[in-house]
């Protein structure tokens, strides 16, 4: 990985700190209607729960403004954005009623003159502005220029917003520029990086269902990430939006960027496989749900091959008929009953804990 990270300007949202030294954190959306309070709340435990540094609100109307007011009050700690469209005093209310962050596209919000209110509303209470470009709602003239919403283009409609903001004397911007196509998310966010000194908020918009989205997102996710660029980000998958939080974080954890929890090695199976090693590894990876701590953990589907391919994990079990052959980097400690195999690593966990809490 390369180690040239031109370090961004450090822009808060709530006490959640994005660009600077901070790590990349970890966003994702309510998918609820922000009207019913419960079922949003819900979600947003859940996005908590699951790793979610900045949950984002749909605010379309003032219905949902009041409705963001309660949540507000219910989750004091949690980093907020509110995500306006078109109406610019919604994007100032929200701010007023303690978003952290509004995320905007100037392009829909009307003119520069409202841009600039939203600008003094987060001014005046210290609260931060993603401008968010997307490219299927660039304007006209560009993709005219352009001959097509391309990273060309976006980058220059970015660019536009982000010296108008700066010029109002406001620099607490973070910036995205989305595209559902791959390739373009790469270039789009590449021209970024080179032309300004804010964090950026990545990931690929519109990515699709659970499969597609996370190969999409991956791909961009990892190759920017790997190259240094982006300072949060966010999978969007058309399915609950925990499974986003947890793609994002399995991108971090394959990167070596930031860990939540361990992670799972499981071999492909193949004929010497005598278990039902899908059940086995999906039963192992839930338990590892419990545990904070950045270990390898191996569920391997032969006791004969399995401990020395998953010699690099730092434990581990190879499964045979009934039993399984617990080991650690690729030695073998024990041989367990498999009903006894969840449990036993459990507590070969609990010890490799106390090691790291040292
Ligand atoms: Fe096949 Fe055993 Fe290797 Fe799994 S560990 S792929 S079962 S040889």
């Amino acid at each position: 990985m390369q180690n040239d990270k031109t370090k961004k300007r450090e822009v808060m949202v709530g006490s959640i700190g994005i660009g600077g030294n901070n790590p990349i954190r970890v966003q994702s959306m309510t998918s609820t209607k922000t009207v019913n309070i419960q079922k949003t709340e819900e979600q947003i435990q859940s996005l908590t729960d699951a790793g979610c540094e900045i949950v984002r609100l749909a605010i379309p109307d003032k219905k949902s403004l009041n409705a963001f007011k309660v949540i507000r009050k219910d989750f004091p700690n949690t980093a907020f954005v509110a995500d306006i469209h078109f109406n610019y005093m919604l994007a100032i209310n929200a701010i007023e009623e303690g978003a952290d962050k509004v995320r905007i596209n100037p392009g829909n919000i009307g003119s520069k003159e409202h841009v600039k209110d939203i600008v003094e509303a987060a001014k005046l209470n210290k609260k931060s502005i993603r401008i968010g470009v997307n490219s299927g709602s660039l304007e006209i003239k560009l993709i005219d220029k352009y001959k097509g919403p391309t990273p060309m283009a976006m980058l220059e409609s970015a660019m536009k917003w982000i010296n108008y903001i700066k010029s109002l004397g406001f620099f607490d911007i973070v910036v995205s520029a989305k595209s559902s196509s791959v390739r373009d998310t790469i270039e789009i966010y590449e021209l970024l990086n080179k032309n300004i000194d804010l964090p950026l908020h990545i990931g690929v918009t519109e990515a699709g269902t659970f499969l597609p989205g996370t190969v999409k997102s991956s791909i961009a996710i990892g190759y920017l990430l790997y190259n240094n660029i982006g300072d949060t980000i966010r999978v969007s998958l058309t399915d609950d939006p925990v499974k986003e939080v947890e793609v994002a974080w399995e991108i971090l954890k394959s990167l070596g960027i930031r860990y939540n929890g361990p992670i799972l090695i499981s071999c492909p199976t193949c004929a010497r496989t005598r278990v039902n090693l899908i059940e086995l590894a999906r039963k192992v990876e839930l338990m590892l749900r419990e545990f904070a701590i950045p270990v390898k953990v191996a569920v391997m589907g032969c006791e004969v091959n399995g401990p020395g391919e998953a010699r690099e994990a730092d434990l581990g079990v190879a499964a045979e008929p009934g039993y399984g052959l617990i080991f650690r980097q690729g030695k073998p400690i024990r041989r367990v009953e498999e009903s006894r195999i969840v449990e036993e690593l459990r507590k070969e966990l609990n010890k490799l804990k106390e090691q790291y809490n040292g």
